[in-house]
């Protein structure tokens, strides 16, 4: 199901963007849908301003009509999850390292305790 967008943005049609065709649920008949790019600054219903350049909508071939390019939110949800994921991994490490450190140092403190203890008996 694709979600109506918004007709009044101003969108550059892209060239080797993908082709879809079926039924737009704008105007009811069965239509070639082109992704477009939406130009930077176009505010969605006048409220939330898009960020960048970035974001892709399907657009309508017979009314021109825009819906969200899911294809393009999943791939950039993707994105997003992968360097979630390889930041928690990186996060992981850097707490074992630091429990490495901490084990170095308490096995250290341990060694001079005992060479201290060791030095008093004496
Ligand atoms: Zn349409």
């Amino acid at each position: 199901m694709l979600i109506f967008w918004s007709t009044k943005n101003k969108v550059n049609r892209l060239q080797d963007g993908r082709k879809e065709t079926h039924k737009c649920s704008s105007c009811g008949k069965t239509a070639t849908f082109y992704q477009c790019e939406v130009d930077k600054g176009v505010k969605l219903y006048g409220v939330v301003t898009l960020f960048g350049s970035q974001q892709k909508v399907m657009q309508c071939g017979e009314c021109l009509a825009l819906f969200k390019d899911e294809e393009d939110e999943k791939a950039m949800r993707a994105e997003t999850e992968r360097l979630a994921k390889e930041e928690a991994k990186r996060e992981a490490l850097r707490q074992q390292i630091k429990d490495e450190e901490y084990k170095q140092r308490e096995a250290e403190v341990d060694d001079e305790l005992a060479q201290l203890k060791k030095n008093l008996g004496k």
